[in-house]
């Protein structure tokens, strides 16, 4: 095969780098490039970019495997995509801006298509390997100092600290900095949780200026099997996520946005189910984030694998059954499976109740069935919970400016915001709770199921409001989490 080059672009791209960095890269004689024929756009050879990559440190995978898809013709993704377990989510970051769109050099290639962009950013890779690095050595603590544009790393072993030397001199300019703000990007996000090496990891950051730039710590905690009563759920909730479990039969579904805290629930769910004598299995679309202690059938590539799997699942004599449902041959899979008596519970990607049911006529199940097999439809959201220590009260928010459906929950109670102390680290809040919106299947509800917009489903605002009575959060908090997602 000849010799591939890539346009300046295109480096950009599979290096989740702007063009700009590129150029500087280029200029400061850290990566070569050559003209076609002495003049003309400027491209750079495969071997000129591995020779860069190696240079400064860059694990080369991540170009073998972005300049391998842009050879293989890309599989057809599923829509919408796999709902991920809350502790397997590793997401690419958004894509950087590109800064140089009217450089003449930029052109894209015609003869090939721009290739995808890598399965995540240099930054989230080094996050990534660090994070494996430190589980690997039994690492409690990772801290990271930020000064300048040099990032040094030490891990936290028998209450002592070691540096990772030669760490600090390995990356390129710009990408500790891009480190550091995804790290705190990924931790505003209400923290997060990691599978390494199969183990599941809850992970808690906290961040400090400094004179110089910044200093972040990552604490590592192997995350343990939870039921649904240690996921923080209300009281309420609890209790009709429990009606749901009960039932024992049928399809029960969890529906929600990636690190939604979903995954958790539904691994949660599974928990309740299993127990001595019991067989459970999980058929899923990624399953190397199994929740533990859950047999596991192999990753299913693509949507079609997947129902064929649940399919052999159904046939099983199993008496719950973990599985996703992304289109509808997965979700007739799921259908049967239910019907032949095993509890299958479903993760979906839709933001509401409302949203998974619709989708589910949509992918033709029928609604009658559907009231019938159905135990149960629920979501959720992770909050964090105000210091208790710190936490100040404040004035009630004007109702005129709080979406209708929170102020339709009526806000005649105290409120408290976050302040900061020494427990809390500054942050104001500490511990999270978990929301939940939970539609019980009873005699009552089959018209929901049937209805093509049904109505009157318990919403997240209610559990939210219970929540916010209670001064255990803010506004704000539940602000962040409910507004990027039309709820009912
Ligand atoms: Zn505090």
């Amino acid at each position: 095969m000849a010799q591939r080059s890539f346009t300046i672009h295109q480096v950009a791209d599979l290096l989740g780098a702007s063009g700009q960095e590129v150029d500087s890269w280029i200029s400061r004689g850290w990566l070569d490039c050559h003209q076609i024929g002495g003049e003309g756009p400027r491209r750079v050879s495969e071997v000129q970019l591995v020779k860069f990559l190696k240079a400064q440190g860059i694990d080369i995978q991540l170009l073998a495997n972005a300049i391998a898809k842009t050879e293989a013709a890309p599989e057809p993704s599923p829509k919408p995509q796999p709902h991920q377990t809350q502790v397997a989510t590793i997401e690419a970051p958004p894509e950087q801006p590109r800064e140089s769109e009217q450089a003449t050099d930029d052109e894209e290639v015609t003869t090939s298509e721009p290739p995808p962009p890598p399965p995540t950013t240099p930054a989230g890779q080094i996050i990534d390997a660090l994070l494996a690095d430190a589980a690997a050595a039994g690492a409690s603590t990772i801290h990271l100092e930020l000064r300048k544009d040099e990032l040094s790393v030490r891990l936290r072993l028998g209450g002592q600290l070691q540096e990772k030397t030669g760490f600090r001199r390995r990356l390129p300019p710009g990408l500790p900095a891009d480190v550091v703000s995804e790290l705190q990007r990924i931790a505003a996000e209400g923290g997060f949780a990691r599978c390494i090496d199969g183990v599941n990891y809850t992970c808690r950051l906290t961040s400090l200026p400094t004179v110089e730039g910044q200093l972040l710590t990552v604490e590592l905690s192997p995350a343990s099997i939870a039921g649904l009563d240690l996921l923080g759920l209300g009281d309420d909730d609890l209790r009709a996520l429990r009606g749901i479990v009960n039932r024992g039969w049928g399809l029960a579904i969890v529906t929600g946005p990636p690190r939604s805290g979903c995954g958790e629930l539904a691994a949660a769910i599974m928990h309740e189910l299993g127990g001595p004598g019991k067989s459970c299995v999980a058929v899923l679309a990624d399953a190397y984030c199994r929740p533990p202690g859950i047999a596991c059938s192999s990753p299913c590539r693509g949507p079609a694998a997947l129902a064929e799997s649940l399919a052999v699942a159904a046939a099983g004599d199993h008496d719950a059954i973990l599985t996703d449902i992304i289109d509808p041959a997965g979700a007739a899979a799921a259908m049967l499976a239910a019907r032949r008596g095993a509890m299958v519970v479903a993760r979906m990607t839709e933001p509401t109740v409302t949203d998974a049911i619709d989708r589910l006529r949509e992918m033709g199940v029928d609604g009658w069935e559907l009231s019938t097999l159905s135990a149960g439809v629920c979501t959720a959201r992770t909050v964090r919970l105000l210091c208790t220590r710190c936490r100040r009260q404040s004035q009630s928010p004007d109702a005129r400016e709080l979406p209708a459906e929170l102020a339709r929950q009526g806000m005649e109670f105290g409120f408290f915001v976050p302040a900061g102390c020494k427990d809390c680290r500054n942050g104001g809040y500490s511990g999270r709770a978990m929301l939940a919106g939970v539609l019980v299947a009873n005699g009552d509800t089959g018209r929901v199921f049937r209805q093509s917009r049904p109505g009157d489903v318990a919403s997240l605002w209610v559990s939210a409001t219970n929540l916010l009575k209670t001064g255990a959060t803010s506004i704000e908090e539940i602000l962040r989490v409910l507004r990027p997602h039309t709820t009912q």
